[in-house]
């Protein structure tokens, strides 16, 4: 890949060394997007184990070093990337989570202490919406710079579904999965396109539509009752953030970020299409949904508000 000047100088925190958080760093490290890797658990054995055993990796990568750190370090990171929580067990809803993991995100935020101000956050931890917003309020960063993964993994799941029924590839696929990281997510098909040709040209039947839809937004269920969690489309997910951060791609993503009128939602982080670059989020692109996506949108907004 092409090499990154700024990303010879970059230290990433990720705080959390579970399985997202090993995983996302082991994938930064892959992808040689970082000069440093913190990783940041309260089980520090846990900590430990993951860095011994990346730490193997690094003859082969650029990253200079991976270690473990304590939540003060995080203070002085270029990007924080927040995996600590409980995460789903088999059953278990995103929203099922949220009590745990709002008090998990206060004390770590508590014990980081102030963060530089050109620091970019970037939550995983479910449900990612609701701790978007509170990191939000109490990081003392600007909200430009606080934002989720939200609906990226999904709209990477649609991508790769999409691809498959029309025999393409998935980097082919435009379009997204917009509003919660969760069940009243949707497909917005009427930003799909494929190879410059819209989704509704293209004659996939309705109901192949609906399997693509129901699919991905069970995905994450589906992977938990087999092996316990997902990680590995979450780990490139973050990857793919954070290489358009450091090389300042100013790419369109689909993140969970404050609305301010888009679509006629406001005062409440949901995923809509960000312009992501070194500064953050630039300005949420001005897509004009459907009348039904505008509905279900205003379903994901009324979803997020009850817990905030
Ligand atoms: P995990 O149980 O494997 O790891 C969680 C880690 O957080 C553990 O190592 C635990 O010790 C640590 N932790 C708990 N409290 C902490 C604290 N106060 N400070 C530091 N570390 C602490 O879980 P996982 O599979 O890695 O999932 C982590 C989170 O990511 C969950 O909330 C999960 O739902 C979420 N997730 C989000 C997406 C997404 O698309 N946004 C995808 C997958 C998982």
């Amino acid at each position: 890949m092409e090499s990154c000047a700024t990303c010879h100088t970059q230290k990433i925190a990720i705080i959390g060394a579970g399985a997202v958080g090993a995983t996302t760093a082991y994938t930064l490290m892959l992808k040689n997007l970082a000069a440093e890797i913190m990783l940041i658990d309260v089980n520090e054995a846990k900590e430990e184990g993951e860095v011994m055993d990346i730490d193997d990796i690094l003859s082969y990568v650029e990253t200079g070093a991976i270690k473990g750190a304590d939540f003060k370090d995080a203070a002085n990171a270029d990007i924080i990337v927040l995996t600590a929580g409980a995460a789903q067990k088999p059953g278990e809803t995103r929203l099922d989570l949220v009590n745990k993991n709002k008090a998990i995100c206060a004390s770590i935020f508590k014990s980081i202490g102030k963060i530089k101000p050109t620091a970019i956050i970037v939550v995983v931890a479910n449900p990612v919406d609701i701790i978007t917003c509170l990191v939000q309020n109490i990081s003392g960063l600007d909200n430009s710079h606080v934002f989720g993964t939200g609906t990226s993994l999904d709209t990477a799941r649609l991508r790769t579904e999409i691809g498959k029924a029309l025999g393409v590839s998935a980097q082919n696929v435009d379009g997204y999965v917009l509003g919660e990281h969760g069940d009243t997510e949707f497909d917005a098909f009427s930003t799909v396109s494929v190879g410059g040709i819209l989704i509704k040209d293209l004659k996939l039947p309705k109901a192949k539509l609906y399997e693509i839809e129901e699919k991905v937004k069970n995905a994450a269920y589906e992977i938990i009752s087999r092996k316990g969690a997902t990680f590995y489309g979450i780990a490139m997910t973050v990857a793919d953030i954070v290489e358009a951060i450091l090389f300042n791609q100013h790419k369109i993503m689909p993140l969970p970020v404050n609305l301010n009128g888009w679509n006629g939602i406001s005062g409440v982080c949901l995923s809509a299409p960000a312009v992501l670059g070194r500064q953050g989020v630039e300005k949420v692109w001005p897509l004009k949904l459907s009348g039904s996506e505008k509905r279900r949108l205003q379903k994901s907004a009324k979803a997020i508000k009850k817990f905030l």
